[in-house]
Parts: structure tokens; C-alpha cells; sequence
């Protein structure tokens, strides 16, 4: 029977780089380069709630790190380290195995490495709670208060996939396998936009990463910079897959629709070139989909330019009665 620490040593232990402590000590060490702050973020991942019990232990392992580098990345942060604290309902060897593989080659791919954390046993469900450590330098993240009027709103990658696979595995939307496969990736597999947010310091003036839903996401930025904004619908840049899907939920994915893990960012209009280069070096694709606005509040125009009606709201945990 393996003990805590076997676990440990075998599926969370990794060579630390130079000038790192990681797993094994009390704490573990890392360098602050001169100038530049640290930025760090944790999120909580709860079984039932933030992922279905029976998901791949592999794509769980890399999304438990993906949502945590995506706040890295909407700060403009470049990645250091992470820790991970793991719950563990029972001793399952290939699903630890399995997780820990995909949450390492996240890691790697990043330069992210593993090196600390937590293990115990978890009397209910499986609980994940993933901190990253970032650096930015001093005075240059990239914070939701920035935008300013006359900003272009943009937003990278496309949107909705994740929502309308999300409503399929939840039983929301009949059963069709095409489309599962065609938008599942976007749920389990969400791939953080590091590179982007780097390339986006001294360029964008507010960004967020859109995990709870464009409008949702975008009035954290409009509340943060006291601004409103416009947006086109027809401009939002939707996922391929969600060619066929009807009005309701087509707009469903695309303004409320979460787990997007791109980034929505504002910048001014004069720098739009500089937009679409910082895009291009970090081999994203963006899309202008509106402006920020002087006076506050969130409208989303139609082709003919007239606002929509009952705009879908975003995920809530706790949502008012
Ligand atoms: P302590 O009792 O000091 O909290 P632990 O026995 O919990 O230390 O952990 C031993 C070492 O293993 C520490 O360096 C800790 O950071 C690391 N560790 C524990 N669990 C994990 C995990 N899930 N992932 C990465 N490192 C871990
Ligand atoms: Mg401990």
C-alpha cells in the first residue's frame, strides 16, 4: 500500500529548475527578479461541480492548471511556479498516474513547474485547489480597471464550444454525438493564452480571461474601469462546430456560455496594428468585437444595429434569489 509520501515522490515530484526549491522541503523557493512583482491566483476545483466525476483523469489534470495559468495570462504574467493541493476520496493509482501526466505536460509546456503542495484524504468528493506564481514587471499587468473610452473590445480564440459541451454531457441538450465531439475539446482541454497576455503588456489597457461568460466577464472589466461597452453580435467570433445550432442557444454559448479560458481585453483603437502583430508573434487570433463606452452599461447590437433583448447571464455560484 503506498503511503502519502510514495505518492508524493511518485506522481508530484519533478527535477525543480535551477535556482527553485521544489517539492520536499517545508516550503518551497523561487526568485523574485528585481523590478518585477509577483502575481498569483487559486482556484478551487470541486467534483460535481466543476467537472463531471467520470471525466478523463488526464484532461483534468491539465485543466486543473490551464484555468489557473489563464489567470496568469489575462495578467500578463509570465509563469514561475505552482503548488497543488489534492483531496483524494480513495487511493486510485491510474487515475493519480493519468492526472498527474496531463497536469505536468501543462506545466512543462509553460515552464510551469510543480513544486509543492498537499495530499489527504477527502471523506466525500475529490477537491482540487491549483496556486500559480507569476511575474510581471512592476506597474506593467494588465488589470480589469484600464479600459478606457473609445477602447476596441477584443477577444481571442473563439467562443461557446465549451458551453454547448458542457450542456450535452449535463443531459441539457439531447444526446448528439457529432456535436459532442466537435466542441469537447474546448471543455476538457482549454488552452491558456500565456503567450498572448505577454505579448499584450504596453498594448491592451484592461483584460480578463472569460471563464464565467463574455457579458458576465466583460462588466467585471466595465464595473472595474467605470465604463459601458457596445458589442456586435455578429462579430463575436463563434466556435466552427456551433454552425448549426439554433438563435437561443447559439447566443446562450456565445454571451454566457463559460470555460472559454481566452482572454477579453480592450485596447485603443490606435493600436490596432500593434493588436493584431502582438496576436500574430504569439500565434493567437483575435477579434475586435466592440467599444468601450464613456457611460456605463453592456448592449449587444444585432446586424440591423438594434440592441438584444434577455441577454443570457453568466455562471453565478451564488446567484441572488
Ligand atoms: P508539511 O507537513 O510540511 O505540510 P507535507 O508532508 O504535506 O509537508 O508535504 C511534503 C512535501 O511534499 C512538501 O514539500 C509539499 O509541498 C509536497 N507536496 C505534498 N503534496 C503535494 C502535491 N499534491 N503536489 C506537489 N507537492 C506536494
Ligand atoms: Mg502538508
Amino acid at each position: 500500500m503506498a503511503s502519502e509520501f510514495d505518492l508524493i515522490a511518485r506522481y508530484f515530484t519533478r527535477a525543480a529548475p535551477d535556482g527553485l526549491l521544489g517539492v520536499g522541503d517545508d516550503c518551497a523557493l523561487f526568485p523574485v527578479p528585481a523590478g518585477e512583482q509577483v502575481a498569483t491566483s487559486t482556484d478551487l476545483l470541486l467534483e460535481g461541480r466543476h467537472f463531471f466525476p467520470d471525466v478523463d483523469p488526464k484532461a483534468l489534470g491539465h485543466k486543473a492548471l490551464a484555468v489557473n495559468l489563464s489567470d496568469l495570462a489575462a495578467m500578463g504574467a509570465r509563469p514561475i511556479g505552482c503548488v497543488l493541493g489534492l483531496a483524494l476520496p480513495r487511493l486510485d493509482e491510474p487515475w493519480l498516474a493519468a492526472f498527474a501526466e496531463g497536469f505536468h505536460a501543462l506545466a512543462a509546456a509553460h515552464g510551469c513547474p510543480l513544486i509543492g503542495g498537499d495530499t489527504t484524504r477527502s471523506a466525500h468528493d475529490l477537491a482540487i485547489s491549483v496556486t500559480v506564481f507569476g511575474a510581471v514587471p512592476a506597474g506593467q499587468a494588465l488589470r480589469r480597471d484600464g479600459a478606457q473610452a473609445g477602447d476596441d473590445v477584443w477577444v481571442s480564440g473563439d467562443l461557446g464550444a465549451a458551453d454547448v459541451a458542457y450542456r450535452l454531457l449535463d443531459g441539457q441538450y439531447p444526446a448528439n454525438a457529432p456535436l459532442l465531439a466537435a466542441t469537447r475539446a474546448a471543455l476538457e482541454w482549454p488552452q491558456p493564452q500565456v503567450a498572448l497576455g505577454l505579448a499584450l503588456r504596453g498594448i491592451a489597457n484592461a483584460a480578463i480571461d472569460l471563464s464565467d461568460g463574455l457579458l458576465q466577464d466583460l462588466g467585471h472589466i466595465l464595473a472595474a474601469s467605470r465604463a459601458g461597452a457596445r458589442l456586435q453580435f455578429a462579430d463575436l467570433p463563434a466556435a466552427p462546430a456551433l454552425a448549426g445550432l439554433d438563435a437561443a442557444p447559439l447566443r446562450r454559448a456565445l454571451l454566457g456560455g463559460g470555460d472559454v479560458y481566452q482572454l477579453c481585453f480592450t485596447a485603443p483603437a490606435a493600436r490596432r496594428d500593434a493588436v493584431v502583430s502582438a496576436a500574430a508573434a504569439a500565434g493567437a487570433r483575435v477579434t475586435r468585437v466592440g467599444e468601450i463606452l464613456p457611460q456605463a452599461g453592456l448592449s449587444v447590437l444585432d446586424a440591423q444595429g438594434r440592441p438584444l433583448a434577455d441577454l443570457p447571464a453568466g455562471f453565478d455560484h451564488f446567484p441572488a434569489a
